[in-house]
């Protein structure tokens, strides 16, 4: 029978390439998105996957949420956390509400989706767990002190909960990508693309969400199961962790 994969943010951007890429490998797939109603129905009109609304950032919602998910699709045996947002500002201009978002949806999202999946995997003795880092998070980045300590976080947490599952056939790991071709990076200036950030990248382009979902289908296969606790950087070169 199909593996039940869940992923946050599977209805857009870099989550939409890897919810497709898991359906392609033989997966059930489940995506879930924050409030875009709109990009969430062409989604689903277009591929099929089925999603479902919560806010990752509410324990609550998430326990409800997946609940649903079990029910409808099967047991949750591939989690991605993907589900990301950035509130940037100078650090001597970022609010508590700026911190409180981006660590409530980026790093704490991570505790509540992966706490409710976590007994199941452990009966079942199978899981993956696949969380969407960033380059930032490994270097830092001007303008976001929150990002960049949640996606820090992210590490961290990952590394810890590979340790707890590695008996239980469970394995923990992490993607950080680099600049990656979604409405984010398209909205940048093209002087700044081509000024800035292209010569800072050493293979001269940005990501695709599509390299970034290979990453995650490979993360997710039965024969990666020696790979845990693992940060696949996928930047182009960019910064070399
Ligand atoms: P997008 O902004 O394109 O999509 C974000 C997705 O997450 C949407 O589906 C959104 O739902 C959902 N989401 C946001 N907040 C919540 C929440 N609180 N609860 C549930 N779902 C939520 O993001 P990207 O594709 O650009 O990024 C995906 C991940 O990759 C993020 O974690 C990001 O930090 C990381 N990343 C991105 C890079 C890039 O270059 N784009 C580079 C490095 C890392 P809705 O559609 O309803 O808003």
């Amino acid at each position: 029978m199909a593996r039940t994969a869940l992923v946050t943010g599977g209805s857009r951007g870099i989550g939409a390439a890897i919810s497709k890429a898991l359906k392609e490998a033989g997966y059930t797939v489940a995506a879930t998105y924050a409030g875009n109603e709109e990009k969430a129905k062409a989604f689903t009109d277009e591929t099929g996957i089925r999603t479902y609304r919560w806010d990752v950032a509410d324990y609550e919602a998430c326990k409800a949420g997946i609940a649903r998910v079990e029910a409808e699709c099967g047991p949750v045996e591939v989690l991605v956390n993907n589900a990301g947002i950035t509130r940037d500002a100078p650090f001597h201009r970022m609010t508590p509400d700026h911190w409180n978002a981006v660590i409530g949806t980026n790093l704490t999202g991570l505790f509540n989706m992966t706490h409710n999946v976590w007994g199941g995997m452990r009966e079942r003795k199978f899981g993956r767990v696949i969380s969407i880092s960033s380059i930032n998070g490994q270097k830092g980045q001007f303008g976001q002190a929150n990002y960049s300590a949640a996606k820090a976080g992210d590490i961290g947490f990952s590394k810890a909960l590979a340790q707890e599952g590695a008996r239980a056939g469970i394995t923990v790991n992490v993607i950080a990508p680099g600049y990656i071709n979604t409405e984010m990076v398209q909205a940048v200036p093209e002087k700044v693309m081509n000024e800035v950030i292209l010569p800072a990248i050493p293979v001269g382009r940005v990501g695709e969400p599509e390299e970034i979902a290979r990453c995650v289908v490979f993360l997710a296969s039965e024969e990666s199961g020696f790979i845990t606790g693992a940060t696949l950087t996928a930047n182009g070169g960019q910064y070399l962790a």
